[in-house]
């Protein structure tokens, strides 16, 4: 017998930046196929997936305010640059013969499924990867806030962000070679020491809701299987 996953429901968030690898912009094909692989993996222990996507790899709204244009409209463009993301997403998870449904929390009817709790969370129960674009729906929030919040939402066991570092360290790993990476970490200790790799709302709302969450390596393959069966990867944030 296959020892049981410690997480039965996961919600996934794919940081858009991630995505693109070394290029400059938009997605590599590479990335994206060996994901894939790993939620199939996933699929195939009978975990429940769903999949929160960015899209910093095409936009962010708060760029484009920087430069002066209205920061609602670059938000509500960052918003769609996760719908392409996650369009991508479904295309290379069907391939792979999963069944795949993308919600998305601004409607656009022609292209995928607007988000209903109860919708996605039948989805899930009926072993569909759900793909959950358009973060929250509204400006000036992230998608790691929607991951939040659809992760509580949707009763998920566990929030797991899998980006380009991983886990969190006490200082830039980028900048400072001596930063040391934590294996476990409370809410608190996240929020106080505003370490860049999860935004505060995000931690809030996880902390208020007991939501556990995990930071891992996007580029490590088998990170995903082995944070879903409770292996000590990356960096988990608990009460
Ligand atoms: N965005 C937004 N509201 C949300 C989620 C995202 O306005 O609830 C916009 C925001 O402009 C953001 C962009 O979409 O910069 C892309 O999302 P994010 O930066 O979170 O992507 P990631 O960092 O994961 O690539």
């Amino acid at each position: 017998d296959q020892p049981a996953p410690r997480y039965q429901r996961v919600l996934l968030k794919l940081s858009g930046e991630a995505l693109m690898g070394d290029q400059a912009f938009g997605i590599d094909p590479a990335i994206i196929f060996r994901l894939a692989d790993d939620i199939l993996a996933l699929r195939a222990m009978g975990v429940e997936v769903a999949i929160v996507v960015g899209g910093g790899n095409i936009f962010r709204g708060e760029g484009l305010a920087k430069a002066g244009m209205d920061r609602v409209t670059g938000d509500q463009m960052g918003m769609l640059a996760t719908v392409m993301n996650g369009l991508a997403m479904q295309d290379v998870l069907e391939q792979r013969g999963l069944e795949v449904r993308v919600m998305s929390a601004l409607s656009i009817p022609a292209v995928c499924e607007s988000f209903i709790r109860r919708r996605a969370i039948r989805h899930l129960e009926k072993g569909r990867i759900v793909i959950l674009v358009g973060g929250t729906g509204n400006p000036f929030f992230t998608t790691d806030s929607g991951a939040s919040l659809r992760a509580i939402e949707i009763q998920a066991n566990i929030m797991i962000k899998a980006t380009k570092v991983d886990g969190i360290y006490n200082a830039d790993p980028v900048k400072d070679p001596a930063a040391r990476r934590y294996d476990q970490l409370t809410y608190n200790a996240a929020l106080d020491q505003r370490l860049g790799v999860m935004d505060a709302t995000a931690i809030v709302l996880c902390r208020d809701q007991g939501m556990p969450m995990m930071v891992i390596d996007i580029h490590a393959p088998n990170n995903l299987v082995r944070a879903v069966m409770g292996e000590p990867v990356g960096t988990l944030v608990t009460a």
